[in-house]
Protein backbone atom coordinates (compact mmCIF):
# COMPACT_ATOMS: atom_id res chain seq x y z
CA UNK A 1 0.00 0.00 0.00
CA UNK A 2 0.81 3.37 -0.64
CA UNK A 3 -0.76 5.83 1.22
CA UNK A 4 2.30 7.60 2.48
CA UNK A 5 4.83 6.97 -0.34
CA UNK A 6 7.60 9.28 0.42
CA UNK A 7 6.59 10.70 3.46
CA UNK A 8 8.42 11.43 6.70
CA UNK A 9 7.02 11.12 10.24
CA UNK A 10 8.20 10.89 13.61
CA UNK A 11 6.79 9.28 15.91
CA UNK A 12 6.80 9.52 19.91
CA UNK A 13 6.17 6.15 22.03
CA UNK A 14 6.92 4.32 18.96
CA UNK A 15 8.48 0.96 20.69
CA UNK A 16 5.44 -0.14 22.15
CA UNK A 17 1.91 -0.08 22.22
CA UNK A 18 0.08 2.17 19.91
CA UNK A 19 3.23 4.10 18.96
CA UNK A 20 4.72 0.87 17.70
CA UNK A 21 1.46 -0.38 15.73
CA UNK A 22 1.37 3.10 14.10
CA UNK A 23 5.34 3.03 12.61
CA UNK A 24 4.52 -0.79 11.45
CA UNK A 25 1.35 1.02 9.69
CA UNK A 26 3.28 4.18 8.53
CA UNK A 27 5.84 2.11 7.14
CA UNK A 28 4.04 -0.69 5.42
CA UNK A 29 2.07 2.52 3.83
CA UNK A 30 5.67 3.64 2.42
CA UNK A 31 6.41 5.98 4.88
CA UNK A 32 10.11 6.60 6.52
CA UNK A 33 10.08 7.13 10.30
CA UNK A 34 11.78 8.04 12.93
CA UNK A 35 10.64 6.48 16.11
CA UNK A 36 11.49 8.49 19.92
CA UNK A 37 11.21 6.74 22.76
CA UNK A 38 13.65 6.31 26.38
CA UNK A 39 14.39 2.86 25.58
CA UNK A 40 16.56 1.91 22.86
CA UNK A 41 16.01 -1.76 22.94
CA UNK A 42 12.49 -1.17 22.09
CA UNK A 43 13.40 0.97 19.31
CA UNK A 44 15.87 -1.23 18.23
CA UNK A 45 13.07 -4.11 17.63
CA UNK A 46 11.13 -2.12 15.87
CA UNK A 47 13.82 -0.75 13.50
CA UNK A 48 14.19 -4.75 13.13
CA UNK A 49 10.55 -5.43 12.11
CA UNK A 50 10.74 -2.68 9.88
CA UNK A 51 13.80 -3.33 8.02
CA UNK A 52 12.28 -7.01 7.62
CA UNK A 53 9.89 -5.89 5.82
CA UNK A 54 11.78 -3.80 3.70
CA UNK A 55 10.69 -0.23 5.14
CA UNK A 56 12.38 2.61 6.67
CA UNK A 57 13.46 4.00 9.82
CA UNK A 58 15.86 5.80 11.97
CA UNK A 59 15.87 5.70 16.11
CA UNK A 60 16.38 8.48 18.86
CA UNK A 61 16.45 7.64 22.15
CA UNK A 62 15.52 10.23 24.28
CA UNK A 63 12.79 11.79 26.79
CA UNK A 64 10.53 13.94 25.06
CA UNK A 65 9.97 16.17 27.86
CA UNK A 66 13.49 17.62 27.05
CA UNK A 67 13.30 19.71 24.30
CA UNK A 68 16.68 18.65 23.12
CA UNK A 69 14.91 15.31 22.02
CA UNK A 70 12.20 17.20 19.70
CA UNK A 71 14.83 19.25 17.95
CA UNK A 72 17.11 16.27 17.58
CA UNK A 73 14.09 15.04 15.94
CA UNK A 74 13.69 17.02 13.44
CA UNK A 75 17.48 17.08 12.39
CA UNK A 76 17.31 13.72 12.45
CA UNK A 77 14.17 13.29 9.85
CA UNK A 78 15.77 16.30 7.81
CA UNK A 79 19.21 14.65 7.66
CA UNK A 80 18.28 11.13 6.83
CA UNK A 81 14.90 11.66 4.86
CA UNK A 82 15.08 14.99 3.76
CA UNK A 83 12.32 16.66 5.61
CA UNK A 84 9.24 16.16 7.82
CA UNK A 85 5.46 15.43 6.15
CA UNK A 86 4.08 14.01 9.65
CA UNK A 87 4.14 14.22 13.70
CA UNK A 88 2.22 11.74 15.51
CA UNK A 89 2.93 12.66 19.48
CA UNK A 90 1.89 10.12 20.84
CA UNK A 91 4.09 9.16 23.56
CA UNK A 92 2.19 9.55 27.09
CA UNK A 93 2.63 9.02 30.86
CA UNK A 94 -0.09 8.58 33.27
CA UNK A 95 1.34 9.86 36.28
CA UNK A 96 0.45 10.28 39.58
CA UNK A 97 -3.14 8.38 40.60
CA UNK A 98 -5.37 8.48 43.16
CA UNK A 99 -7.71 11.46 44.62
CA UNK A 100 -7.20 14.54 43.03
CA UNK A 101 -6.32 16.24 46.49
CA UNK A 102 -3.92 13.93 47.62
CA UNK A 103 -1.98 14.02 44.21
CA UNK A 104 1.86 15.50 44.24
CA UNK A 105 3.09 18.13 42.99
CA UNK A 106 5.66 15.61 41.66
CA UNK A 107 3.32 13.20 40.26
CA UNK A 108 1.14 16.08 38.69
CA UNK A 109 4.22 17.49 37.48
CA UNK A 110 5.02 14.10 35.73
CA UNK A 111 1.86 13.75 33.36
CA UNK A 112 1.51 17.15 32.70
CA UNK A 113 5.94 17.50 31.28
CA UNK A 114 5.38 14.45 29.24
CA UNK A 115 1.91 14.59 28.11
CA UNK A 116 1.99 18.69 27.19
CA UNK A 117 4.58 20.32 27.49
CA UNK A 118 6.68 17.45 25.73
CA UNK A 119 3.78 17.76 22.52
CA UNK A 120 4.62 21.47 22.57
CA UNK A 121 8.41 21.06 22.40
CA UNK A 122 7.63 18.48 19.79
CA UNK A 123 5.45 21.58 17.77
CA UNK A 124 8.17 24.13 18.04
CA UNK A 125 10.40 22.38 15.75
CA UNK A 126 8.05 20.48 13.82
CA UNK A 127 6.06 23.18 12.76
CA UNK A 128 9.28 25.11 11.38
CA UNK A 129 9.82 22.45 9.19
CA UNK A 130 6.97 21.51 8.22
CA UNK A 131 6.48 24.80 6.46
CA UNK A 132 9.83 24.22 4.99
CA UNK A 133 8.18 21.30 3.41
CA UNK A 134 5.07 23.49 2.23
CA UNK A 135 2.44 21.69 4.65
CA UNK A 136 2.30 18.59 7.25
CA UNK A 137 -0.36 16.65 9.70
CA UNK A 138 0.32 16.67 13.07
CA UNK A 139 -1.27 14.45 15.69
CA UNK A 140 -1.83 14.18 19.10
CA UNK A 141 -2.72 11.44 21.24
CA UNK A 142 -5.16 12.89 23.81
CA UNK A 143 -7.89 10.66 25.55
CA UNK A 144 -11.82 10.70 26.24
CA UNK A 145 -10.68 10.79 29.51
CA UNK A 146 -10.53 14.27 30.82
CA UNK A 147 -12.68 15.35 27.27
CA UNK A 148 -16.28 13.54 27.79
CA UNK A 149 -15.29 11.32 31.33
CA UNK A 150 -14.31 12.56 34.43
CA UNK A 151 -12.50 9.35 35.26
CA UNK A 152 -11.82 8.98 38.96
CA UNK A 153 -7.49 8.79 40.01
CA UNK A 154 -6.12 10.35 36.72
CA UNK A 155 -6.61 13.69 37.61
CA UNK A 156 -3.18 14.61 36.29
CA UNK A 157 -3.69 12.64 33.09
CA UNK A 158 -6.96 14.22 32.22
CA UNK A 159 -5.37 17.65 32.39
CA UNK A 160 -3.06 17.15 30.75
CA UNK A 161 -4.76 15.17 27.80
CA UNK A 162 -7.24 17.95 27.66
CA UNK A 163 -4.80 20.36 27.71
CA UNK A 164 -3.59 18.79 24.24
CA UNK A 165 -7.27 19.52 22.78
CA UNK A 166 -6.55 23.44 23.32
CA UNK A 167 -3.09 23.09 22.07
CA UNK A 168 -4.00 21.30 18.52
CA UNK A 169 -7.09 23.75 18.09
CA UNK A 170 -4.23 26.72 18.08
CA UNK A 171 -1.77 25.34 16.08
CA UNK A 172 -4.78 24.26 13.90
CA UNK A 173 -6.30 27.71 13.46
CA UNK A 174 -2.67 29.30 13.30
CA UNK A 175 -0.80 27.37 10.86
CA UNK A 176 -3.38 26.43 8.39
CA UNK A 177 -2.78 29.29 6.10
CA UNK A 178 0.62 26.89 5.54
CA UNK A 179 -0.91 23.86 4.89
CA UNK A 180 -0.51 22.26 8.40
CA UNK A 181 -3.07 20.26 9.60
CA UNK A 182 -3.50 19.39 12.96
CA UNK A 183 -5.86 17.10 14.93
CA UNK A 184 -6.38 15.01 17.86
CA UNK A 185 -7.24 11.29 18.68
CA UNK A 186 -9.57 10.61 21.84
CA UNK A 187 -8.41 7.12 22.90
CA UNK A 188 -10.61 4.67 24.51
CA UNK A 189 -8.99 2.00 26.44
CA UNK A 190 -6.50 -0.30 24.52
CA UNK A 191 -4.70 -3.20 25.15
CA UNK A 192 -1.05 -1.97 25.54
CA UNK A 193 1.16 -1.87 28.90
CA UNK A 194 -0.06 1.79 30.02
CA UNK A 195 -3.52 0.21 29.52
CA UNK A 196 -2.53 -2.85 31.69
CA UNK A 197 -1.13 -0.44 34.31
CA UNK A 198 -4.68 0.59 34.87
CA UNK A 199 -6.31 -2.25 34.55
CA UNK A 200 -4.27 -4.38 36.63
CA UNK A 201 -7.07 -7.73 37.41
CA UNK A 202 -9.49 -10.07 35.41
CA UNK A 203 -12.30 -8.40 37.40
CA UNK A 204 -11.30 -5.15 36.63
CA UNK A 205 -10.96 -5.77 32.96
CA UNK A 206 -14.29 -7.26 31.98
CA UNK A 207 -16.01 -4.25 34.06
CA UNK A 208 -14.28 -1.95 32.19
CA UNK A 209 -15.28 -3.86 28.81
CA UNK A 210 -18.60 -3.64 30.29
CA UNK A 211 -18.39 0.44 29.94
CA UNK A 212 -18.18 0.22 26.10
CA UNK A 213 -21.25 -0.49 23.68
CA UNK A 214 -18.55 -3.15 22.11
CA UNK A 215 -18.10 -4.90 25.19
CA UNK A 216 -14.28 -5.17 24.61
CA UNK A 217 -10.99 -2.96 24.90
CA UNK A 218 -8.76 -1.77 21.24
CA UNK A 219 -6.04 -3.25 19.95
CA UNK A 220 -2.92 -0.76 19.24
CA UNK A 221 -3.92 -1.44 15.24
CA UNK A 222 -7.15 -0.23 15.73
CA UNK A 223 -6.20 3.67 17.07
CA UNK A 224 -2.88 3.06 14.43
CA UNK A 225 -5.66 3.22 11.84
CA UNK A 226 -7.27 6.01 12.97
CA UNK A 227 -3.84 7.56 13.39
CA UNK A 228 -2.88 6.68 9.73
CA UNK A 229 -6.77 8.51 8.12
CA UNK A 230 -5.77 11.81 9.97
CA UNK A 231 -1.75 11.95 8.85
CA UNK A 232 -2.86 10.52 5.16
CA UNK A 233 -4.25 13.09 2.42
CA UNK A 234 -7.61 10.63 3.08
CA UNK A 235 -7.70 13.45 5.49
CA UNK A 236 -6.97 16.51 4.11
CA UNK A 237 -9.98 18.66 4.58
CA UNK A 238 -9.59 17.42 8.73
CA UNK A 239 -8.26 19.89 10.90
CA UNK A 240 -8.68 21.37 14.53
CA UNK A 241 -10.79 18.34 15.15
CA UNK A 242 -10.81 15.51 17.87
CA UNK A 243 -11.82 12.51 17.06
CA UNK A 244 -13.45 9.82 18.80
CA UNK A 245 -11.46 6.19 18.48
CA UNK A 246 -12.45 5.20 22.21
CA UNK A 247 -15.35 2.76 20.80
CA UNK A 248 -18.33 4.74 22.31
CA UNK A 249 -17.79 4.73 26.03
CA UNK A 250 -18.74 8.37 25.83
CA UNK A 251 -21.80 8.05 24.61
CA UNK A 252 -23.15 4.42 26.39
CA UNK A 253 -25.20 4.21 29.17
CA UNK A 254 -26.28 0.84 29.34
P1 LIG B 1 2.62 1.99 25.94
O1 LIG B 1 2.44 0.73 25.17
O2 LIG B 1 3.03 1.90 27.36
O3 LIG B 1 3.61 2.91 25.11
C1 LIG B 1 4.06 4.14 25.60
C2 LIG B 1 5.21 4.58 24.73
O4 LIG B 1 5.62 5.90 25.11
C3 LIG B 1 6.42 3.68 24.84
O5 LIG B 1 7.04 3.61 23.58
C4 LIG B 1 7.30 4.43 25.83
O6 LIG B 1 8.64 4.00 25.63
C5 LIG B 1 7.03 5.86 25.38
N1 LIG B 1 7.28 6.87 26.39
C6 LIG B 1 6.73 6.98 27.62
N2 LIG B 1 7.20 8.05 28.25
C7 LIG B 1 8.07 8.66 27.41
C8 LIG B 1 8.88 9.80 27.49
N3 LIG B 1 8.90 10.57 28.59
N4 LIG B 1 9.65 10.13 26.43
C9 LIG B 1 9.65 9.36 25.31
N5 LIG B 1 8.88 8.27 25.18
C10 LIG B 1 8.12 7.91 26.22
O7 LIG B 1 1.26 2.82 25.99
P2 LIG B 1 0.16 3.18 24.87
O8 LIG B 1 -1.14 2.78 25.43
O9 LIG B 1 0.55 2.76 23.51
O10 LIG B 1 0.23 4.78 24.98
C11 LIG B 1 0.38 5.61 23.84
C12 LIG B 1 -0.45 6.86 24.03
O11 LIG B 1 -1.84 6.49 24.07
C13 LIG B 1 -0.19 7.61 25.33
O12 LIG B 1 -0.16 9.00 25.08
C14 LIG B 1 -1.38 7.27 26.18
O13 LIG B 1 -1.66 8.26 27.14
C15 LIG B 1 -2.46 7.17 25.13
N6 LIG B 1 -3.67 6.46 25.53
C16 LIG B 1 -3.60 5.14 25.87
C17 LIG B 1 -4.77 4.49 26.26
C18 LIG B 1 -4.77 3.03 26.66
O14 LIG B 1 -5.79 2.54 27.20
N7 LIG B 1 -3.69 2.27 26.41
C19 LIG B 1 -6.00 5.18 26.28
C20 LIG B 1 -6.01 6.52 25.91
C21 LIG B 1 -4.84 7.15 25.52
P3 LIG B 1 9.77 4.18 26.77
O15 LIG B 1 9.16 3.72 28.06
O16 LIG B 1 10.91 3.34 26.29
O17 LIG B 1 10.09 5.63 26.78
Amino acid sequence: MTRLQNKVAIITGASSGIGRAAALLFAAEGCRIVAVARGQAGLDALARDIGTAGGEIATLAGDVAGEDVAEAAVALAQQRFGGLDIAFNNAGALGEMGPAATVSRTGWQEAVDVNLTGSFLGIRHQVPAMIARGGGSILFTSSFVGHTVGFPGMVAYAASKAGLIGLMQVVAAEYGPQKIRANVLLVGGTDTPMGRQVITTPEMRSFVEGLYPLKRLAEPGEIAEAALFLASDASSFVTGSALAVEGGISINRT
